[in-house]
């Protein structure tokens, strides 16, 4: 099976440098991660980034956590001394981070850290007691300065949901850096679009309905404009993970393009393979395997260039697990 052109070469992703095995926690441990290093590592070429060791803070010291009220933007500052406050050193680091490294394709992050975590990091009401949850303080200027970049937190790689749908949002913002972003034209937008139809239909199938409409009047609006309003709808469509309902109503649409190639007993074979996976008795492998094969064969250029067929290298299993 043919593999997305970008794996070859391997694709630039962030990392919190912990997760490398990097001993840059308070603590001066790590936090290393199998799954990355292991398997991911062929695919992915890592750049790991420690903000609390680049704000100047050592190895080992004093721990920081979030502090601040809810609704307010929070506070880092020492866990023991509370007169230590790095959020502006912390917020300017993690500014220059995003500005140097636009070349990213993704991020992955250390939970439950002041700096690194995703969601659901512990903030403290200024008397010290636990209040409410927030993203880390890099992770909030990550969003602000580079929102496109898909972010996933490495715990919650265990759900081979999520892990398929960030490695998802990898790969297409690697189609989008390499085909869009590197010589841009409204012909490279609409190519985009063409070929990532049905993935985005699986994930969000409103926003494949208003891009698509979007883009019918683009070519009157600066292509700048277009592009940047464009790839931030596309980003934050795709980080809404696709269910089985939403996956059998794209695999619906890529079985119409086969209808008249082939016969009734391999048509009403698919749908039933298609029918097994919407009912939780297969993976998603089985019924778009199927299709490949036929489509292989007796797809149309536009079908057999739709990414949704083959998002990701087949050899991480992904869709055997969803
Ligand atoms: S979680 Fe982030 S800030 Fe903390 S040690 Fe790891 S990379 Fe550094």
């Amino acid at each position: 099976m043919a593999e997305p052109a970008a794996s070859r070469d391997g694709i630039p992703v962030g990392i919190s440098a912990c997760l490398m095995g990097e001993q840059v926690r308070y603590n001066g441990g790590h936090k290393r991660s199998r799954y990355c290093l292991e398997v991911l590592q062929d695919r992915f070429v890592f750049e790991p980034f420690c903000p609390e060791l680049e704000a100047g803070l050592g190895v080992p010291r004093d721990p920081i956590r979030l502090v601040g009220l809810q609704g307010e933007a929070p506070r880092v500052q020492g866990t023991k001394d509370p007169s230590l406050d790095v959020t502006e050193r912390l917020a300017e680091v993690s500014e220059d981070f995003a500005a140097r490294h636009r070349h990213l394709r993704g991020f992955i992050l250390m939970k439950g850290s002041p700096s690194c975590g995703l969601s659901r990091v512990k903030v403290y009401h200024p008397n010290g007691m636990p209040s409410h949850a927030d993203s880390g303080a890099f992770v909030r200027a990550l969003r602000r300065h580079f929102p496109e970049l898909p972010l996933e937190e490495e715990a919650r790689m265990n759900d081979p949901v999520l892990r398929e749908n960030f490695i998802t949002r990898v790969y297409a913002f690697d189609d989008w850096k390499r085909r869009v972003e590197a010589a841009p034209s409204y012909h490279a937008l609409l190519q985009f679009h063409s070929r990532q139809k049905y993935l985005l239909m699986a994930h969000h199938v409103e926003a494949y309905r208003e891009l698509g409409r979007y883009l019918a009047e683009s070519s009157k609006l600066p292509l700048e404009e277009a592009l940047a309003h464009y790839l931030q709808r596309f980003m934050a469509a795709l980080g809404r993970p696709a269910t089985r309902k939403t996956h059998a109503n794209a695999l619906m649409h890529v079985l119409g393009y086969l209808r008249e190639a082939v016969d009734g007993e391999t048509r009403q074979d698919l749908l039933v393979a298609i029918e097994d996976y919407r009912l939780g008795h297969v993976h998603l492998v089985v019924p778009i395997r199927l299709l490949n094969h036929y489509v292989k064969r007796h797809g149309s250029d536009y079908i057999r260039e739709q990414t949704y067929l083959n998002p990701h290298p087949y050899e991480l299993g992904l869709r055997n697990a969803i």
